[in-house]
């Protein structure tokens, strides 16, 4: 595969195609997720693209009521607010991403560890399709 490993481009042209992939060294086998052009476990630069299976556990999250402008546009606002995660993938690395499927009228209810499986969001931005990763409660 040769999309580039040195910006967000390659990453995100995955994400367009649903694939949530992230970079291994091929060297000492450290994982990057979003990818990273250099190792900083071993400053190695032999990297490949690896697929992550898209589980995870819910390490931290937030409840957003007042959003930039993109959410509110998106419909999201103080009656329908959105949750932002960090989710520990199985793999390893950790990753944040919008949550659904969690009950944001009781955020204190939401549960560290949960278990999530990746999505994917489809928003349209102006005259642009966007396409997004998020991860839902399982
Ligand atoms: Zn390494």
């Amino acid at each position: 595969m040769s999309k580039d490993f040195y910006n967000a481009t390659g990453f995100y042209e995955f994400v367009g195609e649903k694939k949530l992939m992230g970079t291994k060294c091929k060297s000492c086998g450290e994982l990057f997720v979003p990818p990273r052009p250099v190792c900083s476990a071993c400053h190695s630069e032999e990297m490949e693209w690896v697929e992550m299976s898209g589980k995870g556990k819910l390490e931290a999250f937030t409840v957003t009521l007042y959003g930039p402008t993109r959410m509110v546009e998106a419909g999201y606002d103080a009656k329908n607010p959105y949750c932002v995660g960090v989710v520990r993938l199985d793999e390893g690395p950790a990753i944040s991403a919008q949550i659904f499927g969690l009950d944001l009228t009781k955020p204190e209810a939401i549960k560290i560890g949960t278990p999530m499986g990746l999505t994917f969001i489809e928003r349209t931005e102006g005259e642009k399709k966007n396409t997004y990763i998020g991860f839902e409660a399982t």
